[in-house]
């Protein structure tokens, strides 16, 4: 919550340091500051919007604050957080543009590091470019009635060249391009958005493209595989909609030509559109038919790659997919017939030397290990399963080929998470039985 405290009353009860900063802090947000000494009753704090309270002594801040209290002023009390109705962040200010920064009182010094790092990032005119905002807001708004359009036009002015003009300290040149941008926008007849097919990775969060990312905060509407966890959906822009596809084995989801004429719908009506999927777009995701509905169209569509769940779940696992000594190849092969797979696929991926990475053959482990051994491969070749791979609850089962299914069985239960299959050499690499990839320092 950011208060506005410009002419209002704040209380600062209590002598030394804590309390005159505590008192700077509001004089400089436009309080009227009026300093209260330890004897103040609860008389003294009516009508303050705000109190601060620091006497050095735990017996008279708690009387203080009850005073405080009694009055109906929410109270901060200095260095005891227990005491506390409202904490003051470490903040960045650029003139106006105001970051707040909390750990909860976990440990302010992380919060001044934090603050340290967004003070570089944050460009020194960033005050500038608010102002340059402020002063188009009720004209575009009143200009561009349609909420899409709206949003575009304030992204431009906010990233685009008028903003550069504005950081860069000239702002009558971001004044003119500003107003050349509303005009624009206000004649444009239908404004056409774009869909980003985007790959989500496969589930760590600290996996997403920077692009993924920045594309999550820039969406109007994100249409997401189930697959892709919370944490991941965390990273929206908070007024995104949110719009669940399904797709998850075994339940059924919304139909692909469903989704694909949603996609089409939206951009024609000028939205931005992300449809996210878990791992990459084009690694058994369905992306390609995506592409081609938006293409055929006639609408812009464009592909982020994400971390496929091989890659996660082989480095999670601590498992070489190639290796010098045990894999010369590596094949992301699907082992659910309905997906693409065929038996004619199998004896080519037979070979020694050869790793596999088996999507979506959890459930299809005992006709996987047929194929398998049908086709040559020996039935000692080590086998690792990843379950919920990169995320909290990874879990991973290692074993031998003619084990499969047994292993599969305790990944396929009723709430079991997505599981990768990795067949080969290297699989019995997986986090040496259990240790971990990296030692822990002690
Ligand atoms: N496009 C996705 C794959 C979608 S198919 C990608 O590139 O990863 C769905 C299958 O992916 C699941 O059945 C499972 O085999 C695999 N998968 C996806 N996320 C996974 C994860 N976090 N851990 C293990 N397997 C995963």
């Amino acid at each position: 919550m950011f208060f506005d405290l410009a002419g209002r009353k704040v209380a600062v009860a209590g002598e030394g340091l804590a309390a005159d900063r505590r008192a700077e802090i509001a004089r400089s947000a436009g309080a009227q500051v009026v300093r209260l000494a330890a004897t103040a009753t609860a008389a003294d704090f009516r009508g303050a919007a705000a109190a601060f309270i620091s006497t050095g002594t735990l017996e008279g801040d708690t009387v203080l604050q009850r005073a405080a209290k009694a009055a109906g002023v929410p109270v901060n009390v200095a260095d005891r957080p227990a005491l506390c109705d409202f904490i003051l962040p470490a903040i960045v200010d650029r003139d106006g543009v105001v970051v707040a920064i909390s750990t909860g009182g976990a440990s302010p010094t992380l919060a001044r590091v934090l603050r340290g790092r967004i003070e570089a990032a944050l460009p020194e005119r960033m005050g500038a470019l608010a102002k340059l905002a402020k002063t188009f807001r009720a004209q575009a708004n009143a200009l561009i009635p349609d909420m899409a359009q709206r949003r575009g036009f304030w992204r431009r002015l906010v990233e685009g060249p008028a903003a550069r003009l504005a950081l860069a300290g000239d702002e009558a040149g971001a004044r003119r391009v500003a107003l050349g941008e509303l005009d624009a926008v206000r004649r444009r007849l239908s404004p056409v958005g774009i869909a980003h097919i985007v790959g989500a990775g496969p589930g760590d969060p600290d996996l997403l493209t920077l692009r993924a990312a920045q594309l999550l905060q820039e969406a109007d509407a994100i249409l997401h595989d189930e697959l892709v966890p919370a944490a991941i959906l965390g990273r929206a822009r908070r007024d995104a909609e949110m719009i669940s596809v399904g797709k998850r084995k075994g339940s059924v989801g919304r139909a692909q030509p469903d989704i694909e004429a949603e996609l089409v719908r939206r951009v024609r009506a000028g939205q931005t559109v992300v449809r996210l999927k878990a791992g990459d777009p084009f690694i058994f995701g369905r992306g390609g038919e995506e592409v081609d509905a938006l293409r055929a169209a006639g609408l812009p569509v464009s592909v982020v790659p994400g971390i496929t769940a091989a890659l996660g779940c082989a480095a999670s696992a601590g498992i070489p997919l190639t290796h010098r000594r045990f894999a010369s190849a590596v094949t992301f092969v699907t082992g659910h017939r309905a997906d693409g797979g065929t038996d004619e696929a199998w004896p080519s991926l037979a070979a020694q030397g050869h790793t596999l990475a088996i999507y979506m053959g959890a459930t299809e482990a005992a006709f996987v290990r047929d194929r398998l051994l049908d086709a040559g491969t020996d039935p000692i070749t080590p086998v690792a399963i990843v379950e919920n791979g990169t995320r909290p609850d990874e879990r991973v089962s290692t074993g031998q080929l003619s084990d499969l299914a047994r292993l599969a069985a305790s990944h396929t239960r009723g709430d079991a998470g997505p599981s990768l299959i990795i067949v080969g050499e290297v699989a019995a690499l997986a986090a040496a039985a259990g240790q971990p990839l990296l030692a822990e320092v002690s």
